[in-house]
């Protein structure tokens, strides 16, 4: 099935063939879209096959999706993660309807693995040898894990703040990584400098086309989890914004081929330190992301100059969304309570994502009878000292005798 039309440029709309350029619009350097032939495709791709479908993970969507099928990848689930009802958390916060879309649930624990797996897959059509990634982590882990028993070698370009539990998590895997004494927007660089001088596969996000056509399924799997309806409002953390972008067009696919009816408002949540996207929506129409000195406690989020700002600023404008932003503080605080009141464990990024939409409903932007999605992108586990911030953790250990236990009093 020839399901994809071209790609296209977001900003200037020239449209390519399919190798014309595997990343950027050969006119004007912005990032490609991939479009597709929605009437063919709605031939063999609506809501009752979805329903008789019964492969429950991200290739369930591969008739929409830009690859042939995703065999030679290794077999773990990636995507049909669990959206969970959290009603008290929304009584507290004055919500109608409160989900949690567990992105920690992936292989590698975070939401990176839906657009490694697509990139890996198509670095294999391509017969690619070596696919490159620059991330703090994430998307680094994920590749690295989709490309294990495949013949593709995987470089990774690891920024100074990359935190342990995702550094340990590439060598396990058994990436080739270069850790950088620079920072994610440096190690992006030399990834693309070492994709044009060697003419490696480039899994990069807002440079590779179909990284972002994995993170859609994310929003596929929540319009059917809601039974074929989008949630009022979907909340997710941005850094490069391809989250964001892909959501987006994960929504607008399914509007276009008639599963859903309509589409909901998207809001990014950024940290303080780390708010261009934030800034550039604040501006208003028209206005474009420019370039800062980031910084933050969310590794995931940290990013200079968001890659794919254009399509996500477009998402959060055509959406009627907004885009808040969280201080550091906010977020360290917000990982125990979204654990306690969830028993979802999010590493700093995700836990963004709850702390922005406190603000939010502080603020009463959020209406009485709106339902609302968070995506909580990443597991609590990938970042041990985050988390640590946020709780005391007692060194003191007791000695193991009944007596020492009396003494703490425990049952009083
Ligand atoms: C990558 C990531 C984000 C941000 O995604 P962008 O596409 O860079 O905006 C948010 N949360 C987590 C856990 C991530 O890994
Ligand atoms: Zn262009």
């Amino acid at each position: 099935m020839k399901k994809i039309l071209h790609l296209q440029c977001v900003q200037c709309g020239k449209e390519h063939k399919t190798r014309e350029s595997d990343y950027l619009c050969n006119s004007c350097g912005q990032p490609l879209q991939i479009n597709y032939d929605y009437k063919l495709i709605s031939k063999r791709f609506d809501y009752k096959t979805l329903e008789n479908n019964t492969t429950y993970n991200m290739w369930r969507y591969i008739d929409i999706l830009p690859i042939h099928s995703p065999e030679g990848l290794p077999p773990v689930q990636v995507g049909w993660t669990p959206l969970y009802t959290a009603e008290e958390l929304a009584d507290q916060l004055g919500i109608s309807k409160l989900y949690i879309k567990d992105e920690g649930r992936n292989p590698t624990g975070s939401i990176k693995d839906r657009g490694s797996a697509v990139a890996a897959a198509r670095a294999l059509e391509l017969d690619a040898e070596v696919i490159t990634d620059a991330s703090s982590g994430n998307a680094s882990d994920s590749l690295a894990c989709l490309t294990c028993g495949t013949k593709l070698k995987t470089v990774i370009f690891a920024p100074k703040n990359t935190p342990r539990e995702k550094l340990v998590q590439l060598y396990i895997y058994g990436a080739h990584v270069v850790r950088i004494d620079g920072d994610y927007d440096q190690a992006y660089e030399l990834c693309r400098q070492a994709t044009e001088t060697y003419g490696w596969y480039n899994r990069a996000a807002g440079f590779n086309p179909y990284g972002r056509e994995g993170k859609k399924t994310c929003a596929f799997e929540i319009c059917e989890q809601l039974h074929w309806e989008a949630p009022d409002i979907v909340i997710a953390a941005a850094g490069d914004g391809s989250i964001i972008s892909g959501l987006w067009r994960g929504f607008n696919d399914f509007q276009t081929l008639g599963i859903i009816d309509k589409l909901p408002q998207i809001i990014a949540v950024q940290a303080q330190g780390s708010a261009s996207l934030k800034h550039a929506f604040d501006k208003g129409p028209g206005a474009e992301a420019e370039r800062i000195q980031a910084g933050t406690i969310a590794d995931s989020i940290c990013v200079n100059y968001p890659r794919d700002s254009f399509l996500a600023l477009q998402a959060l404008r055509e959406s009627g969304g907004t885009a808040v932003s969280v201080s550091d503080g906010e977020i360290i605080e917000a990982i125990p309570q979204l654990a306690r009141s969830t028993s979802v464990f999010a590493e700093p990024g995700g836990a963004a994502v709850y702390a922005g939409l406190k603000k939010l409903a502080a603020q009463g932007a959020v209406k009485k009878d709106e339902s609302v999605a968070l995506i909580v992108g990443g597991n609590g586990l990938k970042d041990i000292a985050g988390a640590a911030k946020s709780v005391a953790v007692s060194d003191t250990l007791v000695k193991p005798s009944w007596e020492e236990i009396e003494k703490l009093g425990l049952n009083r």
